[in-house]
């Protein structure tokens, strides 16, 4: 392909991302490569999708043997596979209905719409709000921007949908205004991703799981990036002793290919019957098929203990840097979601680690995030411990 031809099929791609100065090409477990045949260790998995690595084995064979049988059959009918992962999910989770879509703001959707039709069902009409939290990230649709609590996302977008109140996340003595007589639901995230990589903290969230119980409001987990064994359990809630009502998935249930869920509890679910919602795509057979042999092999193969094992590992090893460098000011995150605090910017450190093959990304300004594959090695873990010595005594990149 000519340059010209190069450029202009660039130019024609909408400007909605802010975009790294590499482009990858081929993925292989941990590491990926650019056009120009560098590799790098991949520690953003395509921001927590790509758990089991790229290109895994199972997910690989999985999907050619669908890509021979049937690519696509409407929801108006039947769908082996989408029985088949809808009940591995729920089978290996506290809820005990799916709803399949394509993506993680689809699935907080669907969450959002069977909140509201909830209450009606319920004798509750009056309860028309959903509350989130600040820092939350839920979606980029016109909805779950609006349950999103960050004033950068909702710039230059107003008016936003209404029924959303944003409370302060982790903060006790505000929970008294959960419920106020007119919400229906709680939409939140276990461990805040895009947020800065904040987790709950146990007796906060308990307590919320109480209020809501007491009240008959739906606890709804959003687990889009906390799911698929990314924190070192199948699901983030399972650490906390608490059941959601409804959780959503979607960025690791494929491996990479595009597929969403919202699992609910039978009680909530049944608010959806026949024609209230639907999706063309959702959970067709070769995204079935992905999710299946994703959730297969993370239970077969023992990847969630690797995952606790690992991921500790990494940490006393990311604290022990910062006890020698005042430039980190936090290390947090629990499992394979880890959040590195700095006291500048984030970006000077993300360019310096891909200055020397290492792609991580950041979580708001400060915070650098790092997201291995959960089926990363210990050496490769050694690797990058090594090189972030190299980085923090280089000072990052400050040019
Ligand atoms: C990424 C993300 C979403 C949005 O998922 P999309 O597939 O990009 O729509 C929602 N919630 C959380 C917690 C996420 O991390």
């Amino acid at each position: 392909m000519s340059d010209t031809v190069m450029n202009q099929s660039i130019d024609s791609v909408m400007k909605t991302y802010q975009r790294f100065p590499v482009t990858l090409v081929k993925g292989k477990g941990s590491y990926v490569w650019d056009d120009k045949e560098n590799k790098y260790l991949d520690y953003t998995s395509g921001i927590a999708t790509c758990n089991l690595g790229h290109v895994p084995e199972n997910v690989h064979q999985k999907l050619s043997e669908q890509l021979e049988k049937l690519w696509h059959c409407s929801n108006l009918y039947e769908i082996p596979s989408q029985n088949q992962l809808a009940g591995l999910l729920t089978e290996n989770s506290c809820l005990d209905q799916v709803f399949f879509c394509n993506s993680g703001a689809e699935a907080n959707e669907a969450a959002i719409k069977l909140a509201k039709k909830y209450a009606k069902d319920k004798g509750h009409p009056e309860r028309t709000e959903i509350v989130t939290f600040q820092q939350s990230f839920h979606g980029r649709t016109g909805i779950t921007m609006a349950a999103t609590a960050q004033e950068k996302i909702h710039h230059g977008f107003t008016p936003l949908t209404q029924g959303f109140r944003y409370l302060p996340y982790n903060d006790l003595s505000s929970l008294e205004q959960v419920h106020n007589g007119s919400t229906t639901a709680v939409l939140l995230e276990l461990v805040q991703g895009e947020g800065g990589v904040n987790a709950a903290d146990s007796e906060w969230i308990n307590k919320l799981a109480e209020i809501c119980k007491e009240a008959d409001i739906l606890l709804m987990i959003d687990e889009v990036q906390t799911g698929m064994g990314r924190t070192g359990t199948l699901f983030a809630y399972e650490q906390y002793g608490i059941e959601p009502d409804v959780l959503t998935l979607a960025k690791g249930l494929g491996s990479g290919f595009p597929i969403g869920a919202m699992l609910a509890k039978e009680e909530a679910g049944a608010s959806l019957q026949p024609g209230t919602h639907g999706s063309t795509f959702g959970g067709n057979p070769l995204a079935a098929s992905a999710g299946i042999a994703t959730i297969e092999t993370i239970l077969k193969e023992d990847i969630l203990s690797k995952v606790k094992t690992n991921s500790e590992w990494l940490k006393q090893q990311l604290e022990a840097i910062m006890q020698e460098h005042d430039a980190i000011k936090d290390v947090r995150g629990t499992g394979f979601i880890i959040g590195v605090e700095f006291d500048s910017e984030a970006a000077s450190y993300i360019q310096a680690f891909r200055e020397k093959r290492v792609l991580v990304l950041s979580a708001g300004a400060n915070v650098l995030r790092i997201l291995p594959p959960l089926t990363t090695t210990k050496r490769e873990l050694e690797d990058f411990i090594l090189l972030f010595k190299e980085v923090m005594t280089e000072g990052g990149n400050k040019s």
